[in-house]
C-alpha cells in the first residue's frame, strides 16, 4: 500500500505559507510506515518543534489503474476518508529552501492519520463536501472540496500517469487553511460533513 498526497490544492492554504501556486499538482508520498495505528496517540517526535496539522478529505483505491481517463476515474474507488498529513513545518522549510525533497518532514512515522471510510454514495457530491478539524473543542481548519484548484477525479487521473495505482492506495487530497501548531495534551477530532470520523490525542 502507498500513501500519495497533494500538496497546494486550495488557494488559501497556499497563501497563509506564501508558496506559488503550482501550474500541476504538487505530489509527495508517505511509507506504509507512517501511518498512524488505529486508537494510538500520536507522539511529537523529538526532531520537529514545529508539528503541523493539515485536515485533509481521502480517497481509497479500489483496483489496479495506470493512465486512467478523468471519465473512468470514479470506477477506481469506493470510499471516501478523513486524515491528517502531519508535517514538521520547521524542517519542511529548511529542505523546501535548500530544494531537497521533503519527506523527512512529511512522510516520519505516525504522520498519516487515516480514519472513517465512507462509502461515496452516501454523499450527494464529492466535490461539495464539508469537513473540519477540531482542536480542543475549537474549530481551526473548516474546508469544502469545491475549493480545490483539481478535484478528486482530476487528481487521480493526474497521479496515473506517473504511478500505477493498486488496490488500497490512499490519496490525500490536500489542506484548507488554518494549518498550525499542535502542542502535547491536544485533543483532535475531524469531522466530514456531519459525521464525527476521528479522534486523537497528541502527546
Ligand atoms: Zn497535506
Amino acid at each position: 500500500m502507498k500513501i500519495i498526497c497533494i500538496g497546494r490544492n486550495y488557494a488559501e492554504h497556499i497563501e497563509e505559507l506564501s508558496n506559488e501556486r503550482p501550474l500541476d499538482p504538487v505530489i509527495f508520498m508517505k511509507p506504509d510506515s507512517a501511518v498512524l495505528p488505529k486508537e494510538q496517540d500520536f507522539y511529537i517526535p523529538d526532531f520537529s518543534e514545529e508539528i503541523h496539522h493539515e485536515i485533509e478529505v481521502l480517497v481509497k483505491i479500489n483496483k489496479v489503474g495506470k493512465h486512467i481517463d478523468e471519465r473512468f476515474v470514479h470506477k477506481y474507488y469506493d470510499e471516501i476518508g478523513l486524515g491528517i498529513d502531519f508535517t514538521a513545518r520547521d524542517l519542511q522549510s529548511k529542505l523546501k529552501g535548500k530544494g531537497l525533497p521533503w519527506e523527512k518532514a512529511k512522510a516520519f512515522d505516525g504522520s498519516a492519520v487515516i480514519a472513517g471510510w465512507i462509502s461515496k454514495n452516501e454523499f450527494k457530491n464529492l466535490n461539495d463536501l464539508n469537513f473540519r478539524l477540531q482542536i480542543n473543542g475549537e474549530t481551526v481548519q473548516d474546508g469544502n472540496t469545491s475549493l480545490m484548484l483539481w478535484k478528486i477525479d482530476e487528481l487521480i487521473a493526474y497521479i496515473s500517469t506517473f504511478f500505477t495505482l493498486k488496490k488500497g492506495d490512499i490519496i490525500f487530497t490536500g489542506t484548507p487553511a488554518g494549518v498550525g501548531k499542535v502542542k502535547s495534551n491536544d485533543y483532535l477530532e475531524g469531522f466530514l460533513e456531519k459525521k464525527r470520523m476521528f479522534s486523537l490525542n497528541v502527546k
